[in-house]
């Protein structure tokens, strides 16, 4: 065991671990890229978070840096769930809902609960908290807040720092605060606070003074962006400010989560499902602008596109059988209403089916929960690609979290198919087709240079394309190491350098999950990048996408 893991062995209660096996199995996350830590920490308590904070900033002091890289459950596409140093695995022992109040519907829970779990346990109380991500069966919280994470829900119900509603964070000197809005007096007193907390506020507050035109508003207009540090949401006009926003989102990079106050919704099972088959990429881009139109928004548009369907046909023919027939639609759209009124649900949907007769377009719709369920697997035999091996090929995530305003969005569709074909790839869509939301990824064998070579030359295409169809690198899954690289270009230099100042106020000695949103370029991560990939670790669950 090497000498820092012995320390910690010594002073914290949870686990420490170093041996190759484990640090081997820590040492990918669901990204391209794979980075050997050199210790592995179960952290029992808060406390274990703070000592081990509290040691790497001493150690940094003195010249030497040892990351600490919270994880998850490591289900990660951008390679943000690994580092070179202490991982921090939050599950094992941090797993508690800490309060539910069941009236107002909010909750406290620890990082490392499971998604899906706190979700059950919500829904007996009549609640969820609606931008799950599909991974919610094998994802956490901490995770899910870290990424701001979203899901099918999106479209009407934001992303999961919407629903936070404070946080508690360890600092990168083990310093605990609490965040939530504070008001300008509030904000004055932490100005005057001797402790690193009330430096941070002051660094920020100088920092916001200084670049007062650039914070006032986000330049990205899409309707979910997770790419950079949200430095527009922290002050207000009033003077209040909360540091929340900058936690959510930032992978690890600014603080540890160690706890989260949570507001939920109530939850409807009973939703109506209109499936649309489309049979061009025009109308579909039509429709999905008007349905972003109607005065109650659907609580899903998702999509699959043909080349999808052939492929899901091509492995498992039944899979389809009574829900499609051949040829198979350019495009489905599943449009999915939860209004809790039932009378203003089916106007919504009467609503949906004018537009679509506008259009020409043929459509089912189902009340019916079961059928429904057997409806949704159009859209979530997308799994099967990513379950997908042919040799050493495989679905590779390198693309898939481009978001671009809804009125590009065939545009958007188009120029994916023409990066596909002029890379020699064979290309399937899907995604959330209401936000601009798309998932794709190409088949690669990255034991082969051409291939490897390949990958990095069409993420510069697809990313370079988003940016200039005024989208966002990153909808959902975080910039990580793949989309790090891109934020100078998405931004431009001048917010760029803010994150960057951001990043030294809270992260002094870049102790905190360094390589991940700022510093990062194609470069640097070129040779993290995996001889094979695999999803094998999430083989207890099917990986929805
Ligand atoms: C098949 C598949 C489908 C997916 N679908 C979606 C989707 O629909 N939407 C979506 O948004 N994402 C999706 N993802 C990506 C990922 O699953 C989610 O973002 C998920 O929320 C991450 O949770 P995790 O527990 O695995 O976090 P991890 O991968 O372990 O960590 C994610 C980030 O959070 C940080 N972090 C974790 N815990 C803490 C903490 N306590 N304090 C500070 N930082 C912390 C980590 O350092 C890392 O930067 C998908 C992934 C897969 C493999």
């Amino acid at each position: 065991m090497n000498k820092v893991a012995l320390y910690l062995q010594e002073h914290v209660l949870g686990e420490v671990m170093a041996n190759p096996e484990i640090r081997r199995y820590f040492s990918t996350d669901a990204s391209v890229f794979s980075v050997m830590p050199s210790v592995v920490l179960y952290p029992r308590n808060e406390n274990d978070i703070r000592k081990t904070a509290r040691f790497c900033w001493q150690l940094a002091e003195r010249g030497r840096v040892i990351p600490i890289t919270s994880r998850g459950s490591g289900t990660d596409f951008g390679g943000a769930a690994i580092g070179s140093g202490i991982v921090m695995v939050f599950p094992a022992h941090l797993n508690r809902i800490l309060e539910l109040d069941s009236k107002s519907g909010a909750v406290s829970v620890e990082p490392g609960i499971n998604f899906g779990k706190l979700q059950e346990a919500l829904h007996t109380h009549g609640r969820y908290v609606p931008p799950y991500p599909a991974s919610l069966e094998y994802s956490t919280v901490g995770g899910a807040i870290a990424n701001n994470a979203a899901g099918e829900k999106s479209i009407k119900y934001g992303s999961m720092g919407q629903y936070v509603h404070s946080l508690k964070v360890v600092l990168a000197n083990g310093e605990v605060i609490r965040t939530g809005r504070i008001s300008k007096r509030e904000v004055n007193k932490k100005l005057g606070l001797a402790t690193f907390e009330g430096e941070i506020y002051r660094s920020l507050d100088k920092l916001f003074e200084e670049h007062r035109d650039i914070i006032q508003e986000n330049p990205i207009k899409v309707p979910r962006n997770t790419a950079g540090f949200n430095i527009w949401d922290v002050r207000k006009k009033d003077g209040s400010m909360d540091l929340t926003p900058l936690f959510i989102g930032s992978q690890g990079t600014l603080g540890i989560i160690t706890q989260a106050e949570l507001s939920t919704e109530p939850y409807n099972p009973q939703t109506t499902l209109v499936v649309a088959y489309c049979d061009d990429l025009k109308t579909a881009g039509e429709i999905v602008h008007d349905l972003n139109k109607l005065p109650d928004s659907p609580s899903a548009v998702e999509m699959v596109d043909e080349n999808l369907l052939n492929f899901v046909e091509s492995q498992n023919p039944n899979l389809l059988e009574d829900l499609l027939h051949k040829p198979f639609p350019k495009l489905v759209l599943l449009i999915e209403f939860d209004e809790l009124n039932d009378r203003q649900q089916k106007r919504m949907v009467k609503k949906t089916q004018k537009i679509l007769q506008k259009y020409e377009v043929s459509c089912d719709v189902e009340r019916d929960i079961k059928r429904q369920a057997e409806l949704w697997k159009i859209r979530h035999s997308a799994s099967l690609l990513f379950a997908h091996v042919e040799g050493n090929t495989k679905a590779i995530p390198v693309i898939e979290d481009g978001i671009v305003p809804v009125e590009r969005f065939e545009e958007y569709l188009k120029s994916v198919y023409e990066i596909f074909t002029r890379n020699h790839l064979n290309v399937a869509v899907w995604g959330h087709a209401g936000s601009g939301s798309l998932r794709l990824q190409p088949l690669l064998d990255l034991s082969q240079v051409g291939d490897r070579q390949r990958a990095f030359r069409v993420m510069d295409e697809y990313y370079k394309m988003v940016i200039s169809l005024g989208g966002s690198t990153s909808g959902e899954d975080n910039d990580g190491r793949l989309r790090a690289p891109y934020l100078p270009e998405l931004y431009g230099q001048d917010i760029y350098g803010v994150f960057e100042k951001v990043k030294a106020i809270f992260d002094p000695y870049g102790t905190l999950n360094p390589g991940v949103k700022v510093g990062v370029t194609s470069e640097s991560v070129r040779p993290l990048l995996r001889n094979e990939y695999s999803l094998s670790s999430l083989a207890n669950h099917l990986p929805r996408s």
